[in-house]
């Protein structure tokens, strides 16, 4: 379920909520209290090397556990997309990238918990800086560099991902 549904009760003053409307955001009848729910912003990037294999990431944990995705995750409270995509990829792979180029943006839903994320990922290109030294780290089980052409949808946990390779594949970036 979507996070408003989860609520119940007015998180200010108690009263118990109607049925949630249809719009994002919840709305108390009976103190004016609203909260809005927006999406978890996040960010990817086709990671080459210069004989031109993008690095995956086979999933150590659940969602979507065994699947492959993209070096990348969830941006925190005042950080920029540039600087987490560099934090996030030290953490899972243990190396850097340059010449980081946004390529496109494409919705997605991350389930975790009971919840369901909306998310909108953001999607970029980058070039590895001492590709050899790639490690699986946080939450990663394996590595694999491949073209962008060898790698099968099906493997691929994220619908977003699955699109934004897609698009890739088609000449976007
Ligand atoms: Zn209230």
């Amino acid at each position: 379920m979507e996070p408003k549904a989860h609520f119940h009760f007015c998180p200010r003053c108690g009263h118990q909520l109607a049925a949630p409307p249809a719009e994002p955001r919840l709305r108390c009848a009976a103190c004016g209290f609203q909260l809005f729910f927006n999406p978890a912003v996040s960010v990817g990037a086709f990671i080459f090397r210069p004989d031109g294999a993008m690095l995956w990431l086979r999933r150590a944990k659940d969602p979507r556990r065994g699947k492959l995705g993209l070096p990348g995750g969830f941006i925190d409270f005042n950080e920029t997309a540039e600087a987490a995509l560099d934090r996030e990829v030290r953490e899972e792979v243990g190396i850097a990238a340059r010449d980081v180029k946004f390529v496109l943006s494409l919705p997605n839903r991350y389930e975790f918990a009971g919840v369901t994320y909306p998310v909108l990922d953001l999607f970029f290109t980058a070039q590895a800086i001492a590709p050899d030294q790639a490690r699986p780290l946080d939450e990663v089980s394996e590595l694999l560099w491949r073209r962008p052409e060898g790698v099968a949808l099906d493997e691929i946990a994220f619908v977003s991902v699955r699109e934004a390779l897609v698009r890739f594949r088609e000449g976007l970036a």
